[in-house]
């Protein structure tokens, strides 16, 4: 996968702005852009920058030239990374020029009539990674930083970034390769048998390995929800104020608000996001008994979106009775993923008094999953969203600032691991074979070098940088 050329792209996003950078990376990148650029620095007659004339990291002001007609292209400024303190470990130039589109084309036709190829999606940072100046968790951060929607999505991306995830995996491998060790070498040397002792030492660091392994993997439950959102569905009886609440949510008055129930016969969707994180919200058609048959259909869409969402808000009207909707409702959204919104308490509370002879309960056996809000006027949105972020993030809150994982195929490696180490770990203590055991060690570590991608194959890391973009 890796080639040793010199590729280039431009990496600015596509359209018109005041930059527009066009990026080398590989041995001949100083010598090609070299050649397509004139320095206003230097004199006419020894204006062609050369390694000789050129301090790495210093930014040169000149022309982009053709160097066939030595027409002008374009302003541009002329920067130089060197080999190996680079973003590729390689020698990079930038070339910043105005943000016309026509014009980056032209330059990077220039280029690669030097010889530079044009790079594959995400390959700068593929030689970044191939070139160890970070690990496969950092480059897949660099995507995600680049893909968050939200500024939480990407602070997670960043901490990723700057290496957290890889940080609090080195202590774990070490810890295994160190069991490793010591049973390869009582495998070596016979007479060099495992003490009880030994045996417990090894197989105590083992469960504490595996307990560190547990905790990140957990934080996948929340880091999922985090990178690609959530599905929240509103449900209620109809003029509850389904719609209000959406609106309030989205910011916007996307859903048409009436006082006629039955206005929203069908399942509204919008995305926003909530605490930072992305979040489809669905406004489901007020679930009744009705005969008409479009509203009918909406009804069945409104309760397979109960059924698929991760959490549902319940809405109720706070200024009048619960009716035998509403009873029906609370009792076909499951407690686990609902979220009770008491609205139009800007009215007078009416639900309250009744709600016992209605339901049996009392306001208060709901207070962990019940909000009072007023669509009207906004009071109580502050609280629903917090409500709904910590229904969301679970135990995961109080790890906000730790790492997380967000990643589907690095859960898989660390699940894979802890089931191979914990496996190991029985084996220890059940006398097993130290050859077996040994079997079971490294499964468990190769997956954890999977995350860091020391483990992986060309194909697996072939897919993983395809979905970059072009000059990532
Ligand atoms: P839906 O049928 O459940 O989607 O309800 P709508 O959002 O269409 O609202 C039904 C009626 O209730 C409309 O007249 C809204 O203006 C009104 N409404 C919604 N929320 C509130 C609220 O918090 N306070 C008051 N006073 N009226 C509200």
């Amino acid at each position: 996968m890796f080639r040793d050329d010199t590729i280039a792209a431009i990496s600015t996003p596509p359209g018109r702005g005041g930059i527009g950078v066009v990026r080398l990376s590989g041995p001949t990148s100083l010598d090609i852009a070299a050649a397509v650029f004139r320095s206003e620095r230097l004199s006419p007659q020894s204006s062609v920058l050369s390694p000789a004339t050129l301090e790495p990291n210093r930014a040169q002001f000149g022309h982009i030239i053709d160097p066939a007609s030595s027409e002008p292209i374009d302003q541009a400024v002329f920067t130089y990374f060197k080999a190996p303190r680079s973003y590729t470990g390689e020698d990079i130039v930038e070339l910043s020029c105005h943000g016309s589109p026509v014009i980056l084309r032209r330059v990077l036709e220039l280029l690669t009539a030097r010889g530079a190829r044009i790079a594959e999606p995400g390959e700068f940072t593929f030689r970044a990674f191939f070139n160890k100046r970070i690990d496969l968790a950092q480059a897949q951060a660099v995507r995600d930083v680049i893909d968050a929607q939200t500024e939480y999505q990407a602070r997670v991306a960043t901490r990723q970034l700057d290496g957290a995830l890889s940080k609090r995996l080195t202590p774990l491998k070490d810890a295994v390769v160190e069991v490793i060790v010591h049973i390869e070498s009582s495998v070596e040397f016979v007479e060099d048998d495992i003490s009880p002792e030994t045996v417990t030492a090894l197989t105590d660091k083992l469960g504490l390995t595996v307990e560190g392994l547990n905790e990140i993997a957990a934080s996948f439950s929340f880091g999922r929800l985090v990178k690609e959102g959530f599905d929240l569905a509103i449900v209620g009886s109809p003029n509850v104020g389904k719609s209000s609440v959406f609106n309030r949510l989205v910011g916007t008055d996307r859903a048409i608000v009436t006082e006629v129930p039955g206005t929203t016969r069908d399942a509204l969707y919008e995305s926003t996001s909530i605490s930072g994180v992305p979040v489809r919200l669905i406004d489901t058609a007020g679930i009744r008994e009705t005969s008409d048959v479009v509203e009918t259909i909406g009804i069945t869409r409104s309760r397979t979106a109960i059924a698929d969402a991760d959490i549902s808000l319940l809405v109720f009207d706070a200024s009048r009775r619960l009716q035998r909707e509403d009873i029906e409702l609370l009792d076909s959204v499951p407690e686990a993923s609902r979220i009770i919104a008491l609205n139009k308490t800007d009215l007078p509370n009416v639900l309250d008094e009744h709600l016992h002879e209605e339901t049996g309960v009392h306001l208060a056996e709901w207070q962990n999953h019940v909000v009072s809000i007023s669509a009207l006027t906004g009071s109580g949105f502050d609280e629903l969203t917090a409500k709904i972020f910590e229904r969301l993030s679970g135990d995961a809150a109080t790890e906000r600032d730790d790492i997380m994982l967000t990643d589907a195929r690095q859960h898989a490696a660390v699940l894979k691991a802890i089931y191979q180490l914990s496996h190991a770990r029985e084996l220890m203590i059940a006398g097993e074979l130290e050859e077996i055991v040994l079997l079971k060690l490294r499964a468990g570590l190769e997956a954890l070098g999977e995350i860091s991608g020391e483990t992986l194959t060309e194909d697996i890391l072939g897919q993983i940088f395809s979905t970059f973009c072009i000059g990532k």
